[in-house]
């Protein structure tokens, strides 16, 4: 691909990959996109590392993990335009159903209530969860926020497009919470 193409990362925090799947719903106009600019970093290529500079990245998901924490620091860092993709990024929607519970219930639960062989708290391998798990704009800065559970694959298309013209999309008709 030309090395004068916008650098595009999609990430995948803390949720069900339903905003990837809205993504992978541009079907032809991803060729559209793919013209203006190159995927980079994301669960959809097989690059390890994140790259030393980003112009946009479309985050899911919330931040639950000290893992998540880690990879959005680390992304806000080496990014221009972070936008936060769907409620779960937005608000912590789905994940953030936990938040009413202290973590050690939580863990006890998954892990010892539900389970039937081997029950104990994973201690390693397993990231450690934060208290709660916090939308993406209270740990960095967002650019953009597109709500929606997920946010339409037009919806997308046009933050995307609008973005790479250098404009901030104006998403206030195209989506809403629990889109
Ligand atoms: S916003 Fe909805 S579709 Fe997107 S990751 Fe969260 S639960 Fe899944």
């Amino acid at each position: 691909m030309s090395n004068n193409k916008a650098k595009i990362a999609t990430v995948w925090l803390d949720g069900c990959s339903g905003c990837h799947m809205s993504f992978l719903d541009l079907d032809e106009r991803l060729l559209a996109v793919a013209e203006r600019a190159e995927l980079v970093y994301s669960p959809l290529v097989d690059m390890k590392e994140f790259p030393e500079m980003v112009d946009v990245t479309i985050v899911e998901g919330a931040v639950s993990s000290e893992d998540d924490l880690a990879k959005i620091r680390k992304i806000r860092e080496h990014t221009r335009i972070l936008v936060a993709l769907g409620d779960c990024a937005v608000t912590s929607n789905v994940p953030g159903m936990r938040n009413p519970f202290p973590l050690k219930d939580v863990l006890s639960r998954a892990y010892l209530e539900n389970a039937t062989l081997n029950q104990q708290v994973p201690t390693s391998v397993i990231p450690k969860l934060l208290p709660k798990a916090r939308p993406v704009h209270e740990f960095v800065k967002v650019d953009v926020h597109v709500p929606g559970c997920p946010p339409s694959a037009d919806t997308i298309f046009y933050v995307v497009s609008e973005l790479l013209e250098g404009r901030i999309p104006d998403i206030s008709d195209k989506t809403r919470f629990g889109a």
